[in-house]
């Protein structure tokens, strides 16, 4: 069994100024995964004192868990007195120096020099790239020995250790990591995680709620020495998300709405007509992206102007003079009409405000999604709150799939 230690670096910690969340999630995350710990200690950011903290632990220990001081500041000196007293040399890594780019870049017009430093990493070590964050984790090992470092902030090494860093251990340890994520439409993130928020305590399996434009995932993972106990874990754990989610669910285990949608097209031999106006051919690219989808597809109308809404789906005059393009009314139309030209079971439209701006009424991000199917054809005003063109095109486009794929279950 594999001895461990962490050791928390960082003079707030010291002087009290942040508690020590750090230690605690791995404490309970090295428990359940079989690794013993049997000593955390905090070093300020002082090099020669934490140079001693990791020689004594390496003494004890076979692996070494640090987190704190991967920051760009003369004071974050991890990394550096780690690669010392392990004897690697750094060197920078283009990937993380890329991936440091673009996330500074998103909210910032240059990168900063101090941050460069971050993309070095130990040469011959092990790279665990930050999804959210400047500092990649790395570890390094050396006669029987391991270091692992990763940064401080808890929003970064949570999701770098439950990703990138267990399943390293779990290598060592010899046992396997399964994963099943549950994909939900509907219900925000927040309202998601309140109604599993006793399930998101638990340690194996562990489920985290993941936000994703316009969705809301769980990710249960469990680890266990072989496949068939890792999936005896996670079974139950799935079954009680099911039974409390079930009206949002839409798959486990999917990669998206639009293949959860051609799955059960296929599966339940149905077909499918679209007739979009802001979404401009989004929801039928998004169906033709999945393999098999022509047999479930008929067609696609992309119809902008008033008189094409008319000729090709049949939408009335009246309906267009009286309650506008971007109405419930011409929903309703676009969405019957499309079944029947397309001679399909089930017509989805979409006619909204993809932004920038747009009315009081009719704000941007504001869209009428239609369905036709055999029950006959209701529409629903759907809004993203938000104006941005892109986001809006996308979020409504996910939105209809959804509806059509509702639609599909009553067959
Ligand atoms: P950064 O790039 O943000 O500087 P870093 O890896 O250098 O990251 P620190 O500078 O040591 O990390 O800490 C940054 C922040 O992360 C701290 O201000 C604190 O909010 C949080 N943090 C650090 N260590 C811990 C810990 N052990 N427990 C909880 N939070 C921590």
């Amino acid at each position: 069994m594999l001895r461990c230690e962490i050791l928390s670096v960082g003079t707030e910690l010291l002087l009290g100024d942040i508690l020590d969340t750090n230690a605690q999630y791995l404490s309970v995350q090295l428990a359940s995964m079989g690794i013993a710990v049997h000593r955390r200690s905090t070093v300020g950011d002082n090099a020669e004192r934490l140079s001693r903290e990791v020689r004594q632990a390496l003494s004890r220990s076979d692996l070494v868990l640090l987190t704190g001081g991967l920051g760009p500041t003369a004071d974050d000196i991890t990394k550096e007195v780690c690669a010392e007293v392990m004897g690697f040399s750094l060197v920078r890594d283009e990937k993380a120096l890329e991936m440091l780019r673009a996330f500074i870049l998103k909210k910032y017009k240059n990168v900063p020099q101090t941050n460069l430093k971050q993309a070095d990493v130990p040469d011959g070590g092990t790279v665990f790239y930050n999804d959210h964050g400047t500092a990649p984790g790395v570890a390094m090992e050396r006669d029987g020995k391991c270091v692992v470092l990763m940064p401080g902030p808890p929003n970064e090494m949570r999701p770098m250790f439950e990703e990138k860093v267990k399943p390293f251990l779990l290598q060592k340890t010899g046992g396997v990591i399964v994963s099943h994520t549950v994909r939900t439409m509907g219900i925000g993130e927040s309202a998601m995680a309140e109604a599993v928020a006793d399930l998101l305590q638990g340690s194996n399996p562990t489920v985290a709620p993941y936000a994703k434009q316009g969705e809301a995932l769980l990710r249960v993972t469990a680890h266990a020495e072989n496949d068939a106990q890792a999936q005896r874990l996670t079974a139950p754990v799935l079954r009680e998300i099911q039974s409390r989610l079930h009206t949002y669910i839409y798959g486990v285990d999917v990669d998206s709405i639009q293949q959860a949608v051609v799955e059960a097209l296929i599966a339940k031999k149905l077909h499918v007509a679209t007739a979009e106006s802001c979404t401009a051919g989004y929801i039928s690219k998004r169906l033709t992206e999945i393999a098999g989808a022509s047999a479930v597809f008929d067609c696609g109308v992309v119809c902008y102007a008033n008189a094409v809404k008319q000729k090709l789906l049949g939408v009335r005059e009246e309906t267009l003079q009286a309650h506008g393009a971007v109405s419930e009314e011409t929903a309703l139309e676009m969405a019957a009409g499309v079944r029947a030209l397309g001679n399909a079971d089930i017509g989805v439209s979409v006619t909204g405000v993809a932004g920038p701006g747009g009315s009081e009424n009719k704000p941007a991000g504001c869209a009428y999604i239609g369905i036709a199917d055999k029950d006959g054809v209701r529409a629903v005003r759907f809004e993203t709150g938000r104006d941005d063109r892109e986001y809006n095109r996308y979020v409504t486009a996910s939105k209809a799939l959804h509806l059509v794929w509702q639609s599909i279950q009553k067959y």
